[in-house]
């Protein structure tokens, strides 16, 4: 059995081609029964509590663990099947148990606890530092750790937490579902064809005739950015932001006002039970940014700069809307109507004009010669690997010295039974004791060729490209050998975009795009007007949106941190305090987006939503360092290669970003990259 089911032989590349459902369950059970037998014998008095028997073999067997796995899931995702799916879901259910089995075991935790008091700590090196540090503070953060009545309270909390969430985003849902209107075929006027199937569509789903206008946000976005009927614009904004709240056309009905009440009481109190002052400090207990002063000084800052550019933006907006649409009094849904107007009258082009320059197979030429000249590797097909459609290429990742160091699948193309969007997944960890060298996934779903047209990307799928191979060279080009801190694995999540974000910049530098924006037929260089007319599209409304986005993420912190048990959440004087400083369009009185809001209220951001302009800040100011030294300059990208991606979770991302940038991120690249340098 175990010779025979391919999923067991970990350290070689998978036989795709000999997988087949039945082997994942059988495999997945044999491991975890050697996993669980490892984890009783850690826990044995009788086992000395060193590093080498109790953190090594919890890596080995949840190395091998994700090893047989890595394929099967990966199947799942990119060749579906009825079996499969089913074997994956029962083999899922599985994993999850033992993964809280595991997270729950008390006298595992005292092992790894002996580990970091030991002496022999002070004598491990960085990596393994980490290692122990990471799986003692996730120990802390699941509650185990805690002593009686405290845990028992805490397991409450979480289980009572986790029913509230999904009742608020249950909520969110049914609100959105709740409310429709009949749209006459005046008040098309303006809406793409596109947006008038969707109208008509959810009319047919509801047996009526004609269009109808649903809360569905594809629907609500295209209404608000193309309906020239301001009535419409105006009932649909004010359904779509009192939705499962006290206002609005179903007010009440599904309010989620008590709900945040109650989850922000809980939250407050296991973070105090874990000994942290409040949410937003246990939320930052697995981040870069480290404490709430950084994090609010951070977002003030960038408002500071953004809200005099938003400011501008919007006087602007308001008298084109004056002068060409006759509107004298802009109201809040009125805004992404005339932005749509005013966007098309000053940069004219469209998607269609861009793609002839993207053919596919010369983006990944162009990303492998980036490659090639700030890290120094290049990218060598290899033939033969075993795969799971033709359409998938194996590459070796090939070092300046000749010596291979890592290995990529691609799979690029769209296709039945793959699931949509794109991303970066591990195949192989790297591991040196076994000789075995990294592999990442790189999976998207472009335009496959047409009969006579090779695939063209438009320039969000070049970007889209660059970012997942940021992630996958993060992947490969690990000098780390513990799983659990290599790569990706073991980041803080508001840095872990770095190296992918980073690599996108080159999709916006004129001397990268040389090397492969060029005419599929005619060969001729993307034209710089039509780049100029990109560039300028890129940085509209830049303002605008930022100080958006710091609206939202200034109230997530602040409600988190500044919780009083005494006071309640007090969630809409924390909102209008925000405003007050941040935004520059003023909802009405009854705008209620919070009750909305399920990053935050139902899923992981927590005091975590400043993290998507936290990890913009580091990829713009790593990449300012190529700005300064040259875009292809070879030893800022060998530092970066160094002291970023080669040691990726084993030391925290602050030191890491400091060892390549010498010092800490500053704001000023991210505002020049949205235009708004001073
Ligand atoms: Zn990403």
């Amino acid at each position: 059995m175990t010779t025979q089911n391919p999923l067991l032989d970990t350290d070689a590349l998978p036989d795709f081609a000999a997988i087949r459902p039945a082997q994942i369950n059988p495999a997945i059970d044999q491991l975890l029964a050697g996993y669980r037998d490892a984890v009783a014998k850690v826990c044995d008095p009788a086992t000395p509590h060193d590093f080498a028997h109790v953190i090594a073999p919890l890596e080995d067997w949840s190395d091998r663990l994700s090893g047989a796995f890595s394929p099967a899931s990966h199947l799942h995702g990119v060749a579906d099947s009825p079996e499969l799916r089913e074997a994956y879901n029962a083999a899922i259910e599985k994993l999850t148990e033992h993964a809280t089995e595991l997270g729950q075991n008390r006298e595992l935790y005292a092992a790894v606890k002996a580990v970091a008091e030991s002496d022999e700590f002070k004598s491990l090196d960085a990596a393994q530092r980490t290692l122990v540090e990471d799986r003692l503070r996730d120990f802390k953060l699941s509650g185990v750790a805690l002593e009686e009545q405290a845990r028992s309270r805490f397991k409450a909390i979480q289980t009572e937490l986790s029913k509230l969430q999904t009742g608020f985003e249950e909520a969110v849902l049914d609100a959105t579902e709740a409310w429709t209107r009949p749209v006459s075929e005046a008040e098309l006027a303006g809406l793409p064809e596109q947006a008038r199937r969707m109208l008509r569509q959810s009319a047919k789903a509801a047996d009526k005739d004609g269009w109808l206008a649903s809360l569905k946000p594809p629907v609500v976005q295209a209404i608000l950015t193309y309906a020239d009927n301001r009535d419409l614009r105006a009932e649909v904004y004010r359904a779509y932001n009192t939705r499962a709240s006290d206002q609005g056309p179903n007010a009440g009905q599904f309010d989620n006002g008590p709900r945040i009440d109650e989850i922000m009481a809980l939250r407050h109190e296991s973070a105090t039970l874990l000994g942290f002052a409040n949410a937003a400090e246990l939320s930052l207990a697995d981040k870069m940014a480290g404490t709430p002063e950084r994090v609010i000084g951070f977002l003030e800052d960038l408002a500071a700069k953004a809200k005099p550019v938003a400011e501008r933006e919007l006087g602007e907006l308001r008298a084109f809307a004056r002068d060409e649409l006759g509107l004298d009094d802009l109201q809040p849904w009125d805004v992404a109507w005339a932005s749509e107007k005013r966007r098309q009258k000053l940069f004219d082009f469209s998607e269609e004009d861009v793609k002839p320059y993207f053919p596919l197979q010369a983006a990944l030429d162009g990303l492998f010669a980036v490659a090639e000249r700030i890290f120094g590797v290049t990218l060598r097909q290899r033939d033969g690997v075993s795969v799971w459609h033709d359409d998938v290429r194996y590459l070796d990742v090939v070092d300046a010295d000749g010596g291979v160091l890592a290995g990529v699948y691609i799979d690029l193309y769209a296709r039945n039974g793959k699931r949509g969007g794109a991303w970066m997944d591990v195949c192989r960890n790297r591991r040196d004791a076994e000789g075995r060298l990294p592999v990442a996934y790189v999976t998207c779903n472009f335009p496959p060729p047409g009969d006579d047209e090779p695939s063209l990307l438009s320039h969000d799928e070049v970007l889209t490209l660059f970012h997942e191979f940021g992630h996958g060279l993060h992947h490969m080009l690990t000098e780390v050998t513990w799983p659990s801190v290599c790569g990706i694995s073991g980041v803080e999540w508001d840095a872990v975009e770095l190296p992918s974000q980073f690599m996108e910049n080159f999709g916006w530098e004129r001397a990268a795009l040389d090397l492969f924006a060029k005419h599929w037929q005619s060969g001729e260089l993307l034209p710089q007007p039509l780049f100029d007319k990109m560039q300028a599209a890129r940085h509209f409304h830049a303002g605008l949106f930022l100080v958006r986005q710091l609206e939202f993420a200034l109230f997530d912190f602040r409600l988190h941190r500044d919780f009083d048990p005494a006071r309640g959440a007090s969630t809409q004087e924390t909102l209008d305090a925000v405003r007050q400083q941040v935004a520059v369009i003023r909802p009405p009185d009854w705008h209620r987006f919070p009750q909305a809001f399920t990053h935050i209220f139902a899923g992981g951001y927590a005091a975590g939503y400043f993290s998507y302009l936290w990890a913009e800040v580091l990829s713009a100011d790593a990449f300012a360092a190529f700005e300064e030294a040259g875009i292809f300059d070879a030893d800022t990208g060998h530092r970066f290669r160094e002291q970023i991606l080669a040691v990726g979770g084993s030391r925290p991302a602050l030191e890491s970003f400091v060892a390549f940038r010498g010092r800490e991120p500053e704001p000023e690249a991210l505002l020049r990259s949205y235009g708004l340098a001073a």
